[in-house]
């Protein structure tokens, strides 16, 4: 049997973290079963529905580098895979049902409805919902109904009696009594539209769904689904369930925990690769302890059965980590090009680079892969070599500890040290050593020099390695920078 797994997202907001983790599973089992990935829309929710959000889908898995095999743009055996465009055949299906007494219509109109459901509130009815008063109508009454231009909607006859199960690769059986199912929820709304269960369950089945994985918060919904698959007469695909994504605090990852669009995560620069390394490991391993995995690799290794049961937490600490370490894989042709768009965007070179910006990129590269967590890292990282803008407020200058007199010695002495052996051609090596001796005379952390001197140097306090700084700088400028603090230290007394 092939494996046929669907994302089937509602393009209704920006894809984000859970959903695109979702698809990256369902894509991972596809591969490493030798199936197929299809991606189907689910759009009948025509009041979300926006364009946006589907470009931003098909951007989202294209930047991931996820291809599908049947779907939107590239067609397929099975489609359209637009539920938008698919009406005529939902339309049909649910009159089936209507025609095998399995489902029926419903003529009430909305101000029926409210008043019932006041009713059951007033009566404190343990039943809630639908009363099913057109479950029996008979053909005079729904020919009246007709005939008075209302347009009904088709319901699904949901046994009273009776329990509904389904299996669940991750959570095993569950078991809900029919009579707790919503009570003959609608299939067909009376504008023709399908709801989601509706078209979903027809679409899983035409489509040949072999394994549905999606999220847990559509558990609930698995009864219903099962109850249309044997009112079809269909045999229901495989379900696994997903557990949700959470942030630390084990609440579901909103946007309270920080990012969770995946488009903001692009803006800032973290790297596909990351994303979709890091994102596959919130709620799967493979061992327990490979961190790193190409989508190559993943695509061979996926197992289903190692997804967590319980959820996954989605630390940022730890996205930020595994983009350093990407980052860090790169060439210096390849950092120059992904950090060019921010440094552009800032303002600091051209849109079309010149040969002298080139070069600069190409001396920035190195020190950058090595600092930055994400890439728009590289705007205040190298804003010192684009922009000369003084720190003018003394206590950046002067590390934790420290008073401004101690800070100022250090800082007199130490720049001294730093520009004396750079005139004299000494290495780094030999500079850091010459620091630290001074540090012991002084009795100071070696910080407490260095800070102010990286201060002066490049205007901030987060930057460069202080050899890259100053090579990037030039002598002659670091040497202005640095008269030019001490002047603002001696102007303090
Ligand atoms: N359209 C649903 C969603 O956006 C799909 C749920 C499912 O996979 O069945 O989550
Ligand atoms: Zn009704």
């Amino acid at each position: 049997m092939e494996v046929r797994v669907r994302y089937a997202p509602s393009p209704t907001g920006l894809q984000h973290i859970g959903g695109v983790r979702t698809a990256l599973y369902n894509y991972f089992f596809a591969k490493s079963q030798g199936g197929k990935f299809i991606l189907r829309i689910e759009d009948t929710d025509r009041e979300r529905y926006s364009d946006e959000s589907l470009q931003d889908l098909y951007d989202t898995l294209d930047w991931l580098g996820i291809r599908w095999d049947e779907g939107p743009v590239v067609g397929g055996p099975c489609g359209p895979y637009i539920q938008s465009e698919r009406l005529e055949l939902y339309q049909k299906y649910a009159k089936q049902l209507v025609d095998e007494g399995k489902a029926y219509y419903c003529y009430c109109t909305p101000e029926r409805l409210e008043e019932v459901r006041k009713q059951q509130i007033a009566s404190k009815s343990q039943y809630q919902g639908y009363d099913r008063h057109c479950a029996n109508l008979s053909e005079e009454e729904r020919k009246a109904a007709q005939a008075s231009g209302i347009r009904p909607v088709i319901r699904l006859r949901v046994p009273t009696e009776g329990k509904t199960t389904f299996h669940d690769v991750l959570m095993g059986d569950i078991t809900r009594r029919n009579r707790d199912v919503s009570p003959d929820p609608i299939l067909l709304k009376s504008d023709g539209y399908p709801t989601y269960h509706l078209a979903n369950v027809i679409d899983d089945h035409l489509m040949g769904i072999t394994h549905i994985m999606r999220a847990q918060e559509w558990i609930p919904s698995g009864p219903l689904h099962i109850l249309l698959y044997q009112a079809f007469g269909w045999q229901p695909p495989v379900y696994c369930h997903l557990p949700m994504v959470c942030g630390k605090d084990g609440q579901k990852l909103s946007k309270r925990h920080g990012d969770t669009a995946v488009r903001d995560f692009r803006a800032k620069g973290y790297l596909p690769e990351a994303i979709l390394n890091y994102v596959t490991l919130v709620g799967w391993s493979l061992d327990g302890q490979t961190e790193f995995f190409t989508r190559e690799e993943l695509e061979k290794c996926f197992v289903l059965e190692n997804i967590h049961v319980s959820s996954g937490t989605f630390d940022y600490k730890k996205l930020d980590w595994f983009n350093g370490q990407y980052i860090r894989k790169k060439s210096d042709d390849e950092i120059v090009s992904l950090i060019t768009p921010y440094l552009q965007q800032a303002g600091f070179i051209s849109s079309d680079v010149s040969a002298d910006e080139k070069e600069k990129l190409y001396k920035l590269a190195p020190p950058l892969r090595e600092r930055m967590k994400v890439l728009s890292d590289c705007v205040p990282l190298s804003a010192f070599l684009f922009r000369d803008e003084p720190c003018t407020d003394i206590s950046q200058y002067i590390a934790k500890g420290m008073d401004e007199s101690s800070a100022k010695e250090a800082f007199l002495r130490g720049s001294d040290i730093v520009i004396a052996n750079e005139k004299a051609g000494k290495s780094f090596s030999e500079t850091e050593e010459d620091v630290r001796k001074l540090s012991e005379e002084l009795g100071v952390k070696l910080n407490g020099i260095f800070q102010p001197v990286r201060v002066a140097i490049t205007n901030s306090t987060v930057s460069l390695p202080l050899h890259d700084s100053i090579s990037l700088l030039g002598l002659e400028e670091t040497e202005r920078r640095i008269e030019r603090a001490k002047a603002l230290f001696t102007q303090e007394d």
